[in-house]
């Protein structure tokens, strides 16, 4: 088949790859000008570690992936209040997790694709439609094509779920926070391999010390802070972040000050993309653009990861009948991702507390999780994955 695939982030590659392997004529469809680099860590193991096994890159994920030793909460005086080793994780998934960059985790995926693919960079799919042989696409920039499927593998904004299935708005559902990421280089302190976290009711900053001298901040904050329905430019991201985050102590005055000189900000709603059917006709989603978990459930990667293996399995398992192995990705999997989504939603409240009681008791617990009996029980279930990867996608 000749299936065309918008975005090249983590789930468009993996399942490009898979396709691949099946010998379909893939097209990927990227609108930024080359894969994206830089950006936020994300924790990695599961279903997706499994799946990038089956892919041999296991070894490439170790060698730019992070052994976080330690989350470490403190207060505005940097005194350690709460926390865990991340141990816990360790033995919660047989040592196979790790923390790495979800750009590195990107390119480690599209480079298992060789030039068996191509990819349309700087370009979008920008209308759908389907004739009785063929559906007709057409790009942003480059002439129309015809093919047989079309996949939205776009995110959490997915486009390919906007001309299709409708708008953002009947799919979205917030969870109550925004989300801001930067990187700078020099700053000090660093912290090696710990996760260092402070709070005040309803404001989060965490920073992780990366190789290169770099660091990573991550702003998570409730919805109260931010003025509704904005687009927001970079600039308008700092001020922002300068206004919110001006009163929060700890190291946020060295922070915002380096906030000054970067150039590229993530910013965004904490949200979940609740669909009835991630299938319509030849167009189908995967990954955030079909089933959003958002950064509570630690594992948006690896679901995205799954979606494709098993959406590419299921192709290859009705080889005639296209409709069917769509009806049977999207019903293998959805239970699945629905407990997936409701156990993050279920976290959402608790995430940054909006009270200083809340805080406290949340720096309790996280102290108690390096007890192995209390660390099972809030987080065994969460990092378990109730679904069998089908062999042989
Ligand atoms: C701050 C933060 C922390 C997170 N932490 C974790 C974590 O610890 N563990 C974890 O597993 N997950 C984490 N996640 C979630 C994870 O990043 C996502 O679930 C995952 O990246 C989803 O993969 P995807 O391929 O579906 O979408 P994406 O990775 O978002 O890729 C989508 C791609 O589509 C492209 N695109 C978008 N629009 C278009 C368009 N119109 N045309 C063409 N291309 C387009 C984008 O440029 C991008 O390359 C976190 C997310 C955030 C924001």
């Amino acid at each position: 088949m000749r299936i065309a695939i918008n975005g090249a982030g983590i789930a468009g590659p993996t399942l490009a790859y898979w396709l691949r392997h099946r010998g379909h004529d893939v097209l990927l469809v990227e609108e930024a000008a080359a894969l994206r680099s830089g950006g936020y860590v994300i924790d990695f193991w599961g279903l997706g570690y499994d799946i990038a096994e089956r892919m041999g890159l296991l070894q490439g994920i170790g060698e730019r992936g992070y052994q976080v030793r330690e989350v470490r909460l403190v207060d505005a005086d940097g005194h350690r209040v709460g926390g865990f080793s991340t141990d816990v994780f360790g033995r919660l998934t047989q040592g196979r997790f790790t923390s790495l960059r979800r750009s590195d985790l990107s390119a480690l995926i599209y480079g298992a694709l060789g030039n068996s693919v191509e990819t349309l960079f700087g370009d979008s799919i920008a209308g759908i439609e389907e004739h009785r042989d063929a559906v007709r696409v057409r790009f942003d920039r480059a002439p129309s094509r015809d093919v047989d499927l079309v996949i939205g593998a776009d995110g959490l904004h997915s486009r390919v779920r906007r001309i299709v299935f409708g708008p953002q708005e009947r799919f979205e559902l917030p969870l109550g926070y925004h989300v801001a990421a930067f990187e700078v280089e020099g700053y000090r302190p660093r912290d090696e391999l710990v996760y260092v976290s402070h709070a005040v009711p309803g404001r989060q900053v965490s920073r992780f010390s990366m190789r290169d001298d770099r660091t990573l901040f991550l702003f998570v904050f409730r919805d109260e802070y931010t003025p509704r329905d904005r687009l927001w430019s970079r600039d308008d991201r700092k001020s922002l972040l300068a206004s919110v985050y001006a009163d929060v102590g700890w190291e946020c005055p060295h922070v915002l000050a380096a906030m000054r000189s970067v150039s590229d900000i993530y910013f965004d709603r904490l949200s979940q993309i609740r669909m009835e059917h991630w299938v319509r006709g030849r167009t189908a989603l995967v990954g955030d653009a079909a089933a959003c978990v958002s950064l509570l459930a630690g594992e948006g990667t690896g679901l995205a990861m799954t979606e494709a293996y098993v959406l590419a399995w299921a192709l290859a398992s009705y080889p005639r009948d296209v409709a069917a192995a769509l009806v049977r990705y999207q019903t293998l999997l959805m239970p699945f991702l629905r407990r997936k989504q409701a156990s993050a939603a279920r976290f959402a409240s608790s995430f940054v507390p909006r009270t200083s009681l809340g805080l406290a008791f949340r720096n309790v617990v996280t102290g108690l999780l390096r007890i192995p009996v209390v660390a099972d029980a809030f987080i065994g279930r969460d990092l378990r994955d109730d679904f069998e990867l089908p062999a042989g996608a």
